[in-house]
């Protein structure tokens, strides 16, 4: 169903369906998960660099807070539609329930071209966005953290939007900021080492050593790159990455290092022009269905689709993006015996570590880095433990199991409150 249509919404729905199904759930419960809590769009009007004024449209949805405030990213990308962050918020819900950490799920975005804008445009576009979306969030609400084309700063600029209104600097209102603002070590890095430590894991569930694996990563911002040169410091081979300007294949190995370096400086932080000693040039489609042990599809939604599906060489397919393999994608995959580690688990680093910055800024008490990276490991290896268990115990994918896991923890949570008044 969710390969014909265009609604990501759907395809979170039709997953929640499954595992309602297999826990058996009652109706009314999957009733009031099948509906986000709140929808919220508003107009977000910005003077642009030469006086005119743009109106660009932006959204908050909370899916569920059965189990604490709501928590999840705002993204800034021209595909953001209210069904897409309907979506990811829901994802976010399971996300934080199958790592069991406090709280429930939200996401927000703004419909808009990052590229076309300049720093200054987009500054005052997310101040304007934050003033909108002022009236539901809240450090102890729903608290907004880093996504697509948004960033450490982007989280400084709306912590110090609702701390001029608030009239008091409120460090805990966002996570992802920088070191400098109250932001966590590790945290940067975290969805990055989350997708690493869930590689690690499957590779030793199916006796696989690292330095025996070849590894294909798409997209190369703060989640993709980030796993790749983690995967790659732990002895696996990366042949291909790519990212919004194409593919880039090496059978031999990919420079990472370098080509991390080169992000740094290139136009809009793409690989755009990057020429390694033998480094090809693949497409997209060639980089999904390369030759390797492990795909890594660490961009956006419904990338491995009924299209594609068939081809994936890799046995083990990590889901460092949110929502990259459709339901009927995934048939296809499962029937060919391949491993999906599913994206609620594979890239849960990033909230994770967004949890332990918010309890850091609310606590004024900040950690060193091996104390935020060995937490983040323990709950990974953990939640990976359980999830590998259930699958195992029930003969289901992971998928299914996560989200029995993760749908059962918020489905308690709301019978125990029960539904107001
Ligand atoms: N945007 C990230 C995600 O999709 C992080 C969310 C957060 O840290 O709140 O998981």
């Amino acid at each position: 169903m969710a390969d014909n249509s265009n609604s990501v919404f759907e395809m979170a729905l039709e997953q929640l369906h499954d595992a309602a199904k297999r826990l058996e759930l009652d109706q009314s419960t999957l009733n009031v998960l099948s509906h986000p809590e709140r929808e919220y769009t508003v107009a977000v009007p910005v003077v642009m660099d030469d006086g005119r004024i743009e109106v660009f449209t932006g959204h908050r949805v909370q899916h569920n807070s059965a189990r604490g405030p709501c928590k999840g990213g705002i993204r800034f990308h021209h595909d953001v539609s209210i069904d897409e962050v309907k979506a990811l918020a829901m994802w976010m819900t399971w996300k934080c329930a199958v790592v069991n950490i406090p709280y429930g799920g939200a996401k927000g975005g703004v419909q808009v071209d990052v590229t076309n804008l300049s720093k200054e445009e987009i500054r005052r576009l997310t101040r304007r966005y934050t003033v909108g979306i002022m009236p539901i969030i809240g450090p102890h609400s729903d608290i907004p953290a880093p996504d697509v084309n948004t960033n450490s700063e982007t989280m400084g600029w709306i912590m110090d939007t609702v701390s001029m209104f608030r009239g008091s600097t409120t460090l805990e209102i966002v996570t992802g900021k920088s070191i400098d603002l109250g932001g966590s070590l590790g945290r940067r890095e975290a969805t990055g080492r989350g997708v690493m430590f869930n590689t690690l894991e499957i590779l030793k569930r199916l006796g696989k050593a690292p330095d025996h694996t070849s590894v294909a990563v798409q997209g190369f911002g703060n989640v993709g790159s980030v796993s790749a040169d983690l995967l790659h410091r732990e002895g696996c081979k990366i042949i291909a990455v790519s990212d919004v300007s194409g593919g880039y294949y090496n059978e031999n190995g990919l420079p990472i290092q370098e080509m991390i370096k080169y992000c740094e400086t290139s136009k809009n932080h793409t690989l755009e022009g990057f020429d390694g000693n033998d480094t090809q040039k693949i497409s997209n489609e060639e980089l999904l269905t390369a030759n390797v042990d492990v795909l890594v599809p660490a961009a956006l939604e419904k990338q491995i689709t009924v299209k594609n599906a068939k081809d994936v060489k890799a046995d083990i397919i990590v889901e460092g993006a949110n929502g990259p393999t459709t339901p009927e994608a995934e048939r296809i995959l499962r029937k060919k015996g391949k491993y999906v580690v599913p994206d609620i688990l594979a890239n849960s680093g990033g909230v994770v570590v967004s949890y332990f910055e918010w309890v850091q800024s609310i606590q004024s008490f900040f950690w060193d880095e091996d104390e935020v990276n060995s937490n983040l490991k323990r709950v990974i290896v953990n939640s990976f433990k359980a999830v590998w268990d259930l699958a195992e115990r029930e003969e289901i994918d992971m998928r299914n199991a996560a989200m029995m896991i993760a749908v059962n923890r918020v489905a308690k949570a709301l019978k125990e409150r029960g539904i107001f008044p």
